[in-house]
């Protein structure tokens, strides 16, 4: 599907696997690829919704899936995201279930016949969950799991528009390519100095010898830092296209490179 002009609403809805009828879906899987979405719901200042981690995630699956041909289907919008708690409306699922649910679902999505499950994800606290329930899938089922840290590809892409903050610029770009009417820049309050905010993360971020969070106030005591101000819808729904083509040549790159390497191998 072209991306020139942007993926209608309308058009991406139909990609959803819930929006299908058994018979498209047992077609649309039975083309071998689906992509699971995994966000969070928690809470992102006075100015993002609650749910900006599953809709940013959303977003980018249906443009992912559209350019994939794939069926999307979110996994769950709320995430692991315990350390957001002191805030009421922020929740959480274990790991366990998350896993759990994953499992379940990609035992189903393989009878049907899928072999290629894209994991498009944007909350870090799902990661350690997601490779632990690809590990399993893999094991049990005729499975491959390919995992999209779309946060990460979106700051990769982008590093000096979209900060990797907590509610700044990437943030609210996703919420506008999702849906404009949620992000409430009029509410816009409180928020930690950046560079602390920064700091704070990039304790927990560290690939070397790292804390594992426990209470978000740690980095940031208002529970967001960043700026949210500096993306216009236009420019959102740009950076948004430019992640899900990039997270899908990506897919079939690393496809492509696996399959090369198991025949390779001589099967
Ligand atoms: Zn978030």
């Amino acid at each position: 599907m072209s991306s020139q002009e942007g993926d209608s609403q309308l058009t991406l809805d139909r990609l959803l696997l819930a929006n299908m009828t058994q018979p498209q879906a047992q077609e649309a899987l039975g083309r071998g690829t689906a992509v699971l979405v995994t966000g969070s719901i928690e809470q992102h200042g006075a100015h993002l919704p609650l749910g900006t981690d599953a809709f940013a995630a959303l977003a980018i699956a249906l443009r992912v899936g559209a350019r994939l041909d794939a069926p999307v289907l979110p996994l769950t919008a709320v995430g692991v995201a315990p350390y957001h708690l002191p805030w009421p409306g922020s929740l959480t699922i274990t790991p366990a279930t998350l896993t759990s649910l994953m499992l379940d679902v990609c035992a189903g999505l393989s009878a049907a016949g899928v072999e290629r499950v894209v994991v498009v994800n944007w909350h870090e606290g799902n990661t350690p969950a997601i490779r632990v329930a690809a590990d399993r899938v893999q094991s049990d089922h005729p499975v491959r799991v390919i995992v999209a840290e779309a946060h990460v590809v979106t700051n990769g892409l982008f590093p000096d528009e979209m900060e990797f903050t907590h509610a700044g610029s990437m943030e609210t770009a996703a919420v506008l390519a999702h849906e404009p009417s949620l992000v409430r820049l009029s509410e816009l309050a409180g928020g930690d100095p950046v560079d602390q905010g920064a700091d704070g993360h990039a304790l927990f971020r560290r690939r070397d010898v790292y804390p594992v969070m426990r209470d978000f106030r740690e980095v940031a005591s208002s529970g967001w830092y960043g700026t949210p101000t500096s993306v216009t819808e236009e420019r959102a729904r740009e950076i948004i296209d430019s992640v899900a083509e990039h997270i899908a040549g990506s897919v079939e790159e690393v496809w492509k490179a696996l399959g090369e390497r198991r025949s390779e191998d001589g099967g």
